[in-house]
């Protein structure tokens, strides 16, 4: 297969997980079961069919609004597929950079196991950023699974001092959330940053917190612009921050 097709073949299968992550962002914490159940419309209660379930595709050929009621579809839907896709791609860049493989191959068996490895990473990511942007919150659930996920990086040396280090910037983050009492930061960037942290070793884990403060400033400074009354520190959550810094450092590290 020709770079170019693998590489739609691997934005096609984000888009797909993407959607899945859309079902988890809209049952979390409300009782329903992700896995159960088919999609239903959120205003009218029909379920959706198989043709209604399409991602980015259905959305654009429906122009936005249920088939049966004509209620509008939350753009979270396309919006969340898209992103997912577009991670994939990059984590994909990335993974055939560090190892690589020649134009039109593949690669196998351990290799593709670290890709997937990347991949899950990428979705817990954008779990944490939408949910974060929606809801102000950063569940510990999936916080838990992003460090579970962080203990399988065969690339960073388990050394003592460098796995304390890689955790530095989280518990200078940890120190701002005790320092304010949660007004600065929450606890739950604390622990989106001892995983950034763990998968990322100790330097590109400053790397990852530096880029997020700087990027969090440009945006703060940004919408102050737009508009100024707005209350940054209660408005904007930091965790998109965090992730788009764990992302960034992550594919511009000299390592795998
Ligand atoms: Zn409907």
């Amino acid at each position: 297969m020709d770079s170019i097709e693998i590489g739609l073949l691997v934005f096609f299968f984000g888009l797909a997980v993407g959607s899945f992550l859309n079902v988890i962002i809209f049952r979390h914490n409300t009782g329903e079961k992700v896995i159960a159940g088919r999609s239903r419309c959120f205003a009218c209660g029909k379920t959706l069919r198989w043709h209604e379930l399409i991602p980015v595709l259905s959305f654009c050929i429906q122009k936005g609004r249920c088939r049966d009621c004509r209620s509008k579809i939350s753009w979270q839907y396309p919006a969340v597929e898209i992103l997912t896709g577009l991670l994939f791609l990059f984590f994909y860049l990335k993974w055939r950079i560090a190892y690589s493989l020649p134009a039109g191959e593949a690669g196998a068996g351990q290799d593709l196991i670290i890709l997937l490895w990347w991949f899950s990473i990428a979705a817990l990511l954008v779990l944490l950023t939408v949910y974060d942007l929606k809801h102000k919150i950063l569940p510990d659930r999936f916080n838990y699974a992003f460090l579970a996920l962080s203990f399988f990086n065969i690339f960073n040396d388990f050394a003592a001092l460098t796995f304390l280090l890689s955790l530095g910037p989280a518990f200078f983050l940890f120190l701002l959330w005790f320092i304010s009492r949660g007004r600065w930061m929450g606890l739950g960037d604390a622990k989106l940053m001892a995983a950034g942290g763990i998968f990322l070793g100790h330097i590109q884990s400053l790397v990852a917190l530096v880029l997020s403060f700087w990027i969090g400033a440009a945006v703060g400074i940004f919408l102050l612009f737009l508009n100024p009354n707005i209350k940054l520190k209660s408005e904007i959550p930091f965790g998109p921050f965090l992730a788009l810094g764990i992302i960034l450092a992550f594919f511009f590290s000299p390592y795998g």
